[in-house]
């Protein structure tokens, strides 16, 4: 029996992956699955992300916006001695050695993403929800393209296929686009899910007719033999996988483990049409190099997704952020026909599990060997969940893939600059005892 907590879209990829492998799980969260950060995402499977949040001055750039309110990224006065810790560890893992050390281990996930995604998608009956639609990325100019142009001299370096466009050809890929937007790249490598809440019904449903079992109730204590508190008793398990996203340290940390995890708190507008245009849809993932919004087509509708906030796990969403998003969204498409009201609208916020060097920590946890992180996948869970399913799940049953050990909590790979666990061992992978 492996315990898991967390039924989010990672938590139910690593349930998938073990129960494939004939293991045994149970899964705990306080919720119906899916209705954590894995709700209300882009749906992007940017199997091309290979670049983390922390580049080189991005730090600059990032004081900028924070004091700028329409800015894509805030950070909520009250709570910045909370997250002063955390940003202090992004500046550090911000420098080109570090960023390139952490682009190679992104692309590690990455470059099976896809692959990893379509097995998923077969095994559980689910490849309606997926589709190969590339990602458009817009600029305002040539500029502002030149502007970003580390980010997309790493990715190549990384063999990301990418198209550079002009206006006209933005408008070949995307017809309708606001005037506003002159120059861009296009992906053809990412792909696209269309339902990302229906993903998780879906792993849910496919796991119920497996055997899983499905505990609703909030877990109140991990023990260290991996072993969980919840609705009253206690759950004997070889293992314990910890993946509550945003919430994971808060199990973790009277165990004393200390991992920097952060909430960015991100937003949606979903609007319930697919109209971007007068007769034009949405074609693929539209994403704004302005307002870093990602404009992408669902079985819904359109839905716009995006913005950065860190606020903490408590405090109500931000109307204006919406406002912000509707807007980004106004730019690019300015003859969309507009939103008639609730019931042409939905709103939603959601908090993406952040490690300063944007990678997750995935393995078993430093001195507690039958507790596994699979948590702080940040703007990219989706995107990593299948890869991450498959290697926690071969780590589980004592095969181990090498890339694993890129993840650990003490992520040797990046030295002493990232946990704040004082520089911790990293962990062998094998099965816990
Ligand atoms: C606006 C937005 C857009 C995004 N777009 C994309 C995208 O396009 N592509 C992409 O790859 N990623 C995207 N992401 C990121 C992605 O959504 C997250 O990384 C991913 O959903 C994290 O999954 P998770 O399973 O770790 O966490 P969650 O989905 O948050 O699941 C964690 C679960 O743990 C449960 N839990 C917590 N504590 C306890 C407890 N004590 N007891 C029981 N249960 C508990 C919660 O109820 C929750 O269901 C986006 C995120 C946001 C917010």
């Amino acid at each position: 029996m492996i315990n898991i907590v967390g039924a989010g879209v990672v938590g139910l990829s690593v349930a998938w992956a073990l129960v494939q492998r004939g293991q045994v799980v149970r899964l705990f969260d306080a919720q119906k699955p899916g209705f954590g950060a894995s709700f209300g995402n882009s749906g992007s499977l940017s199997s091309s992300s290979v670049v983390p949040l922390a580049t080189p001055g991005a730090a600059l750039s990032g004081v900028k916006m924070l004091l700028d309110s329409n800015a894509p990224l805030v950070l909520r006065r009250r709570y910045l001695l909370r997250a002063l810790p955390w940003l202090r560890q992004f500046v550090r893992v911000s420098d080109e050695t570090t960023v390139n050390q952490v682009a190679g281990s992104l692309l590690e996930i990455l470059g099976e993403t896809l692959p990893a995604w379509q097995r998923v998608l077969r095994d559980i009956g689910a490849q309606d929800l997926i589709r190969h639609t590339g990602q458009l990325h817009v600029y305002a100019s040539r500029q502002s393209l030149a502007a970003d142009g580390f980010a997309w001299r790493l990715r190549e370096a990384h063999g990301v296929r990418g198209e550079r466009l002009d206006r006209d050809g933005l408008l070949a890929h995307q017809p309708g686009l606001g005037e506003h937007y002159t120059a861009g790249m296009f992906l053809p490598d990412c792909a696209a899910i269309t339902d990302p809440h229906g993903l998780c019904q879906r792993l849910a449903d496919a796991l119920a007719r497996a055997g899983a079992t499905f505990i609703e109730a909030p877990v109140q204590a991990l023990r260290p033999d991996g072993a969980i508190e919840a609705a009253g008793q206690v759950w004997p398990a070889r293992a314990c996988v910890v993946a509550a996203g945003a919430w994971s340290m808060r199990l973790l940390a009277p165990l004393g483990v200390r991992i920097p995890l952060e909430t960015q708190r991100g937003y949606h507008v979903q609007r319930h049409r697919h109209e971007v245009a007068p007769g034009e849809v949405l074609r693929g993932p539209v994403v704004t190099a302005d307002s870093k919004a990602f404009i992408v087509p669902m079985r819904e509708g359109v839905r716009i997704g995006g913005t950065v906030e860190f606020a903490g796990l408590q405090a109500a969403p931000a109307p204006a952020r919406f406002a912000l998003l509707r807007a980004s969204f106004a730019r690019v498409f300015p003859q969309a026909p507009a939103a008639d009201g609730q019931a042409d609208e939905s709103t939603w916020m959601g908090h993406r599990p952040c490690l300063p060097d944007t990678l997750p920590v995935l393995g078993p946890l430093p001195g507690l060997p039958a507790l596994w992180a699979a948590f702080g996948h940040g703007h990219l869970g989706l995107t990593m969940s299948a890869v991450t399913g498959d290697w926690l799940a071969r780590a589980l049953c004592g095969d181990a893939p090498p890339s694993l050990q890129r993840f650990g909590a003490g992520r040797a790979t990046l030295g002493a600059s990232l946990t704040t666990a004082d520089n911790l061992p990293l962990q062998q992978t094998g099965a816990p005892p």
